[in-house]
């Protein structure tokens, strides 16, 4: 294949607009502002678990607290009953012994009760309090988060556009360039990411192998407007001012 060594050349200008964009492309995948967001995604499920397990356990201490409570209103209203039979006068003074011993045992009861229900309290504040911090907790992390995705989204923004640029600079590129040259150069390309490359100091650029003395020889002998091709790589072989030969 023959074509003008001009042409040749801008090749190369195509080549670095295409690495640009793969490493572009491949930039986005370990994207720095990205990192932290798989840790912090991690971190506020575990925050939300510990949420919900305080809160759980609240809501049991409720219960707890709510059945002590209704036990403390039963005694009382025991106790009540028996005051209001005793000051009536109504009862035999063996009755009168007997409600004395049950308002005994009632005030016992209360007591008890009133002991726990002032125990469940004291540690549904101490949840409450903890509850309050893993709350604190889980927004601040998923603050963090939400700015980490933003600064994320931010740079694959930048990124695109920068895509974008290249994209548009290649389109005029390729159209350049003779449709024949570009369509060997894609064909190469969609063999190796490295297609057309400088001869630079008796080396081929995409496969940095030194030619010998006898791979020279054929390379000196061409004609300028000669197509060559790497004869380790296959690629695209350039020759300009650069290539020592
Ligand atoms: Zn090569």
């Amino acid at each position: 294949m023959k074509a003008d060594p001009f042409d040749q050349r801008r090749l190369l200008e195509l080549q670095a607009t295409d690495t640009a964009i793969a490493q572009l492309e491949q930039s986005l995948k370990t994207l720095p502002e990205a990192e932290r967001i798989p840790a912090l995604q991690r971190e506020a499920i575990r925050l939300r678990d510990q949420v919900s397990a305080r809160e759980a356990g609240i809501a049991d201490l409720d219960r707890d607290i709510a059945r002590v409570e209704k036990e403390i209103a039963v005694v009382t209203k025991r106790a009540n009953n028996d005051r209001d039979r005793m000051a009536a006068g109504s009862v035999t003074p063996k009755q009168l012994e007997g409600l004395q011993s049950e308002l005994e045992s009632l005030a016992n009861r209360q007591n008890e009760l009133e002991d726990q229900q002032l125990e469940l309290m004291e540690t549904r504040e101490r949840l409450e309090a903890t509850l309050a911090g893993h709350i604190d907790q889980l927004k601040n992390s998923q603050a963090a988060q939400q700015e980490a995705e933003r600064a994320r989204d931010a740079a694959v923004a930048e990124v695109d556009e920068k895509i974008a640029h290249h994209r548009q600079q290649r389109e005029h590129l390729s159209a350049s360039i003779p449709s024949s040259l570009v369509e060997l150069y894609e064909k190469v390309r969609a063999k190796k990411p490295i297609a057309a490359a400088l001869l630079r100091l008796r080396s081929c650029e995409s496969c940095r192998i030194e030619k010998s003395p006898a791979d020279l020889a054929p390379i000196r002998a061409a004609g300028p407007d000669e197509v060559l091709r790497c004869e380790e790589c296959g690629a695209i072989l350039i020759r300009t001012e650069e290539s020592g030969i």
